[in-house]
């Protein structure tokens, strides 16, 4: 396992590293939503959330709000998207746990996805499968 990111974790590939520990590690992401979107990466190489441990997930929180408002000042941005990719379906291209903070400027044309409204019988029937899944 060597993923692009463990590649930049061991100097091997460079970026624009903002933030790093013993544990994680936050650059800048080469093709940006938006300036200063960041990646907030666990150096523990695990392809996605479910298989990173607990302990990694909390650490990866904590960076994430410790570097949030500094991207936002940074940039001078209205808000942030924190946002986490799994699985080939929601788009992610590595992998390798990640989440990404994506600094929102108010009109700035990425706008969030489409909602659909659907029968309160249909909702009860996904909560009731997603209960019974538990
Ligand atoms: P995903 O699509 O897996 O959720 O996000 C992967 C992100 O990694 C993408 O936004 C992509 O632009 C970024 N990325 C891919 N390769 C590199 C790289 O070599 N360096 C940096 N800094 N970002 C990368």
């Amino acid at each position: 396992m060597s993923s692009i990111f463990s590649k930049i974790i061991a100097r091997e590939i460079p970026a624009r590293i903002v933030y790093e520990d013993d544990h994680m590690i936050a650059f800048l992401d080469i093709n940006p939503v938006n300036p200063g979107h960041t990646l907030v990466v666990p150096k523990n190489e695990q392809p996605n959330v479910l298989e990173s441990s607990e302990e990694d997930l909390v650490q990866v929180l904590r960076v994430v709000r410790l570097l949030a408002p500094a991207i936002v000042k940074a940039v001078g941005a209205d808000g942030f998207n924190t946002v986490t990719n799994t699985g080939e379906a929601s788009g992610q291209s590595v992998p390798h746990t990640h989440f990404h903070i994506i600094p929102r400027f108010l009109n700035d044309g990425h706008m969030p996805w489409a909602h659909a409204s659907m029968s309160a019988e249909a909702l009860d029937a996904v909560a009731t499968k997603i209960k019974q899944a538990l």
